[in-house]
């Protein structure tokens, strides 16, 4: 199977509420020219450097920020992010909020979770959630659309369990009125696991290797 037949295979069984992030990462510009060329206008990258090295390939695609995000390498981002799905921090918040303050632009961010809670994950866990959010209310330049997680590895059981936990923290904030946050996105499911990430709430999933083949590591 070719790259445009993996990522019909993909898009033919989606709703038109759920948006399909091709990842991106280590893949070569003419690999994701197939992409492109299919139609797809939504790439994730997890590297700031990789990113910056791809943009002016494609004019009119969204760049979805999902790896980890050193606060040194914010100020790269601005103008060119659509939408960052990891943030994680109270310290990231607000180097956010300086940079994209200075060029007077608004941040589009997902809370990424740390649902597992596993110390070697990304994502802000559940106890530190309360601190993050009240630093967001104060925020002029932030404005948050949802959740992102990677839950832990597991069999299905497993990944429903902590979809289902995700969507039901996303549930509770959508019924808050918090400043600057509006749950609109809930990022969860990649190769593996996209079709159960879908069954138990999540809008945007991010597939790489379902779609280019495996990554070299
Ligand atoms: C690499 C990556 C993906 C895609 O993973 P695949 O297994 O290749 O589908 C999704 N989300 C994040 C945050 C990633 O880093």
């Amino acid at each position: 199977m070719n790259i445009s037949d993996n990522i019909n295979s993909i898009i033919h069984n989606l709703t038109p509420s759920v948006t399909l992030v091709v990842v991106t990462k280590t893949r070569s510009i003419s690999e994701m020219q197939e992409a492109y060329n299919f139609g797809i206008r939504d790439f994730g990258e997890n590297k700031v450097q990789e990113l910056m090295e791809k943009y002016d390939e494609f004019p009119d695609v969204r760049w979805h920020f999902i790896g980890k995000l050193q606060k040194n390498k914010v100020k790269y981002l601005v103008d060119k992010a659509y939408l960052i799905h990891s943030l994680d921090s109270v310290s990231l918040l607000e180097e956010v909020e300086k940079q994209y303050g200075k060029k007077n632009k608004i941040a589009n961010m997902l809370i990424e979770i740390n649902i597992g809670e596993e110390t070697s994950k990304a994502g802000i866990m559940l106890n530190d959630l309360e601190e993050l959010v009240k630093a967001i209310e104060k925020c002029k330049f932030v404005k948050i659309n949802g959740f992102m997680a990677i839950i832990p590895k597991g069999d299905e059981k497993m990944c429903r369990y902590y979809f289902k936990r995700m969507k039901k923290l996303w549930d509770e904030f959508s019924v808050e009125n918090y400043q600057n946050i509006n749950m609109k996105y809930l990022s969860m499911g990649m190769t593996n696991d996209y079709n159960i990430a879908i069954e138990e709430g999540s809008n945007i999933i991010r597939v790489g290797e379902g779609i280019f083949g495996k990554r070299n590591k």
